[in-house]
């Protein structure tokens, strides 16, 4: 938990999100400012700044990130296709240091992303 993350206070309830999934380890939600017609969050509990951050020790909770992320894709009617994004430090266009999927779908995507 770090203090004045944004995703640990929606973990705590401090911040209201639409939660689409949750567990022990994960959880799932809208994205707040959706860039395609179903724009979901896929996040782990534990406070880990991004991509770069992940140990060996992760690998098992990052399988389960991307698992659930085409679970729910399916959930959400993305039959033609879906995007599953990681952004990782600013340059990337990371905002929140507290690691993240995307999964975004419901409109065509371009190659390469901007
Ligand atoms: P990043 O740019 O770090 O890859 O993605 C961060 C994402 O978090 C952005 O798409 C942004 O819209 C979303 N976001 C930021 N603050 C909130 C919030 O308070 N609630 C929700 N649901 N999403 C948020
Ligand atoms: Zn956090």
């Amino acid at each position: 938990m770090a203090q004045e993350c944004i995703f640990c206070k929606i973990i705590n309830g401090d911040i209201p999100a639409t939660l689409l999934y949750e567990d022990d380890d994960i959880l799932a939600f809208n994205d707040i400012s959706p860039q395609a017609p179903t724009h979901m969050l896929v996040i782990p509990r534990k406070h880990i700044t991004g991509p770069d951050a992940l140990t060996e020790a992760d690998q098992a909770l990052i399988g389960k990130l991307v698992k659930l992320g085409t679970d729910l894709a399916a959930k959400a009617g993305l039959t033609d296709g879906f995007r599953l994004v990681m952004n990782n430090g600013e340059s990337a266009g990371q905002t929140v240091f507290h690691l993240h999927m995307h999964v975004l779908g419901g409109r065509a995507m371009t190659w390469p992303p901007g």
